[in-house]
């Protein structure tokens, strides 16, 4: 037989004792892959096993634990497997029978006069007390001593192997190294790493556990606030700048035919002063759909072309980088600013020349997507850039786009509202300026939803709408049927609706159409030739079609709530009553929750909040698609004054050592270089 070499924090688990290759392949599904990461498998919960109640005591309806003897074992009626285990028990206050169906495998697991203990629930019948199906482990077994760990699971793996495989875990020497810097430890006051460990999977007692917990989740917290400052430093928050001033910004606002809001007026002045200032500009501009970001946008490039400079605008589609070209166009041309656009679709003509107009200095302010940070791209003097929609950009995406210029001041707009206490968390050190007015006169769009039987009326509205003149959005949650999924897709909504109304132009969009299609389709849309829009949520972002008063969302059991509020969003932009209809498929009650908020709410921070309390923040957002690792005990709603603490604890941390590059921090560093695995890809 060959001896194993001994294990060490990132041995693989299949090298622990019990583990084959289909146990690992089952660990693996739960993110357990070496020793280390089992270790970092905290429980979801415990079961008090110090807490055994005397059989006489239990009520029918009762969940309980209980310590009895096993008098003998018997199998009911029927075949193998299939039987009834019934198993009789006594404390010495009663007795107590547990039935165990389909366990007719189990009848070798019980041995008569030993000691087991059983949690579950337990019915009472007139003194007649049973248990059905409980979680058992034999008596004298360790692990059924003192407070024992609930693991989230996985077919393949049970709590019992999880809890062997920590016990062993924890014996491995080294599987739990210090990687908080000593400073932080002692000004906090936190215990040890493997103190911490150990005692979140097998509490000595109720103080060491909170103990415990309070570390691990400072830790959390603390390596998710110095990852994100770490990763705004590289990107330059305080970097020296250039100082710009103009008369460029007031220049527009001018010239616009409305009156600016309030809230836009202060962002634009945050945004101006900022500018002036010499240091860089790293602000963020967080406006709910249609509260006028892009007029902010506007009034900043003015300001930089007024001094001489060129602007970047950075959108993530290339429907959305044409409109605002169209928009940038027809606001700053006037003015003398020349705007050109650069997509990735454009003819080599039109590229080059933009490219031209870009690197010689004729153009002044350059809209684009991607496109814009590609290497051949250079420009005269770049002074400001703007990115839209910021959630699609990764850090290093900017940080691209940045580089194109001389420390150019950066703006960063978002229509997705951040909760604010997800806000200090994520943003913390970053300049935030909140639209949160929305300009005058608009009506609020009526939201409302309808159940499969409502849809007929949910479409009425939608036609007579058209009818009189205006145009509809209706929304599916996927291209085509896919047979495996329940639900409407575009092709065939569009197919129905053609065949149904044959009077009325409609047409299709969706993501996996050739741009040049995608472009046709929206400018038919936009300029009122087409009716109804059928697509799917590649509409979501940034379009603006004043004349479109109908925003229908079929399955909306299929989208999430900041998702849906963003399509919302979508209409209500022009001068008519608009409608969000929410024809729900199925009768989730968290869909109806959704629909709910929506109808009840139009505002987008109300609606965030929401959205966190009902996904947790874990999910908030698909934390993994923003490059963040999951946090698994820390919940930045709960436990705010911990973040503020931890928050604190990274400044001064990075303040003496900004790059943790000091040998007492080299443990932090490269955690935090494992756990985020590219800190340049946080794209929040
Ligand atoms: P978003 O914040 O979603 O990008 P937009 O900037 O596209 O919003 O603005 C939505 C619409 O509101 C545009 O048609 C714009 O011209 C108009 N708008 C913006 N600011 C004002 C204002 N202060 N008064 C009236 N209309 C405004
Ligand atoms: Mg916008």
């Amino acid at each position: 037989m060959v001896k194993k070499a001994p294990l060490g924090a990132r041995s693989p688990v299949s090298d622990m004792k019990g583990v084959g290759p289909k146990k690992a392949e089952a660990l693996g599904r739960l993110g357990i892959t070496d020793v280390r990461s089992l270790l970092s498998h905290f429980p979801r919960s415990y079961e008090d096993m110090r807490s055994a109640r005397p059989i006489s005591s239990l009520k029918d309806g009762d969940k309980a634990l209980v310590k009895a003897r096993v008098l003998l074992t018997s199998l009911g009626r029927g075949f193998g497997a299939k039987r009834t285990l019934r198993v009789l028990t006594e404390d010495d206050s009663g007795r107590m029978e547990v039935l165990f169906f389909k366990a007719g495998f189990m009848m070798k697991s019980f041995r008569a006069g030993e000691e087991y203990c059983f949690f579950g629930k337990v019915k009472n019948e007139n003194g007649r007390v049973t248990m059905f199906h409980p979680s058992w482990a034999e008596a004298s077994d360790a692990e059924t001593a003192g407070i024992v760990p609930v693991y989230p699971l996985v077919s393949g793996v049970t709590q019992k192997d999880l809890r062997k495989l920590m016990r062993e875990a924890l014996e491995v020497p080294g599987a739990c190294p210090e990687e908080l810097p000593e400073s932080v430890l002692a000004s906090e006051k936190l215990c040890g790493r493997e103190y911490a460990v150990r005692n979140i999977h097998f509490p000595g007692d109720e103080d060491r556990f909170s103990e415990a917990r309070y570390r691990l989740i400072f830790e959390e917290l603390f390596d998710l606030r110095t990852a994100l400052l770490l990763s705004k430093d590289r990107f330059g928050a305080g970097r020296k700048g250039r100082s710009i001033i103009s008369g460029g910004a007031e220049r527009f606002i001018e010239s616009l035919p409305f009156s600016l809001t309030g809230a836009q007026s202060r962002s634009v002045k945050e945004v101006t002063s900022d500018m002036a200032s010499d240091r860089a500009m790293n602000r963020l501009v967080q406006g709910d759909v249609g509260s006028g970001k892009t007029a902010v946008a506007e009034a900043a490039l003015m300001q930089a072309v007024d001094a001489g400079l060129q602007g970047a605008f950075m959108a993530p589609t290339e429907i959305l980088a044409g409109q605002h070209y169209e928009s940038l166009k027809r606001d700053l041309g006037p003015l003398g600013a020349r705007v050109v656009l650069l997509t990735g679709s454009m003819k080599a003509s039109e590229r080059n020349a933009a490219l031209r107009a870009i690197a010689d200095g004729s153009a002044d302010v350059a809209v684009g997507t991607h496109a814009l940070i590609s290497e051949g791209v250079s420009f005269r003097d770049l002074g400001l850039v703007i990115t839209d929609e910021q959630h699609r950009f990764g850090v290093n995406q900017r940080k691209k786009l940045s580089e194109k210029g001389a420390e150019p001041d950066v703006l960063v707009m978002t229509a997705t509202p951040i909760p604010r206490t997800l806000a200090v968390v994520l943003y913390g050190d970053l300049d935030v300026s909140v639209i949160d007015e929305l300009p005058p006169g608009r009506k609020s769009i009526i939201t409302r939803k309808y159940g499969e039987s409502g849809r007929k009326d949910a479409y009425r509205l939608l036609l007579s709408e058209v009818e009189a003149g205006r145009q509809a959005y209706i929304v599916a949650p996927f291209i085509e049927d896919p047979e495996s999924l329940d639900g409407r897709s575009a092709e065939q909504l569009y197919a129905e609706f053609r065949k149904a109304h044959p009077g009325i132009s409609c047409a299709l969009l969706h993501g996996a159409m050739k741009q040049s299609d995608k472009d046709a389709v929206m400018e038919s849309f936009s300029s009122g030739e087409v009716s109804v829009l059928i697509s799917t949520v590649v509409i979501e972002v940034g379009i603006n079609v004043p004349n479109a008063s109908v925003m229908l969302i079929e399955n909306t059991e299929r989208f999430g709530l900041a998702q849906l509020h963003q399509l919302r969003g979508r209409v209500g932009r022009g001068s008519d009553q608009a409608y969000c209809l929410l024809v729900l498929g199925g009768d989730s009650e968290i869909a109806e929750e959704r629909a709910d908020t929506l109808c009840s709410t139009s505002d987008g921070f109300v609606i965030a909040e929401k959205d966190l309390e009902m996904r947790g923040p874990g999910e908030f957002f698909g934390y993994r698609q923003h490059g963040l690792p999951q946090l698994r005990l820390a919940d930045p709603v709960r436990h705010v004054k911990l973040v503020e603490r931890a928050g604190r604890a990274a400044e001064r941390l990075l303040s003496e050592d900004p790059e943790l590059g000091r040998p007492e921090n080299a443990a932090l560093r490269s955690r935090l270089d494992e756990l985020f695995v590219n800190i340049d890809s946080i794209t929040i």
